[in-house]
């Protein structure tokens, strides 16, 4: 089986303004691609998990979500940190679906689509919805705290960004 580090994407790899879908307004933070191109070298899939509720909400169509994927995974494959993955929950938290974090489904679609073995693999996130699903899927949590005033204790780990909670991870620390 392999192992994973599930990433959510806005707050954690990307400036979170909310409801990000603009190319020309995505922006990395800081060590988040170096944290990638880590990650990419080592035996970790790499798999982002992330809730597009403006889908659902009619704030932006699918289509510029897609877009926007394809620009992250260009920019990020040109740096030599490829992702495996994108997973996404594209609806409102009224639709009540199986796959909107802190549910659990698009782990576990992973788990089947990768074959892996969520107790050896991690979630990274900068929201609680975050920790919460990798704690009921058996994976241990780091919370980024690089866009949050508050820290949430109940994450395994916290990181100040996607750089510490790499280094945290590939060192044996987590
Ligand atoms: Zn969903």
């Amino acid at each position: 089986m392999n192992c994973a580090v599930f990433l959510d994407r806005d707050g954690t790899i990307n400036h979170d303004y909310g409801y990000v879908h603009e190319i020309k307004k995505f922006r990395f933070l800081p060590n988040a691609i170096d944290a990638l191109k880590k990650l990419s070298k080592s035996r970790y899939r790499i798999i982002i998990t992330t809730n597009q509720s403006g889908i659902g909400r009619g704030y932006f169509p699918e289509a510029d979500f897609m877009r926007l994927s394809k620009h992250m995974a260009d920019s990020l494959k040109k740096q030599n940190a490829g992702i495996d993955a994108i997973y996404y929950c594209p609806h409102s938290p009224k639709e009540n679906c199986a796959c909107r974090k802190p549910k659990t489904a698009m782990l576990l679609a992973a788990k089947k689509d990768f074959n892996i073995a969520l107790n050896k693999s991690f979630v990274i996130g900068d929201k609680s919805e975050d920790i919460e699903m990798g704690k009921k899927a058996g994976c241990r949590t780091i919370l980024i705290t690089t866009e949050r005033r508050e820290k949430n204790s109940n994450a395994d780990f916290n990181a100040k960004d996607l750089l510490e909670a790499a280094k945290c991870i590939l060192d044996g620390k987590a």
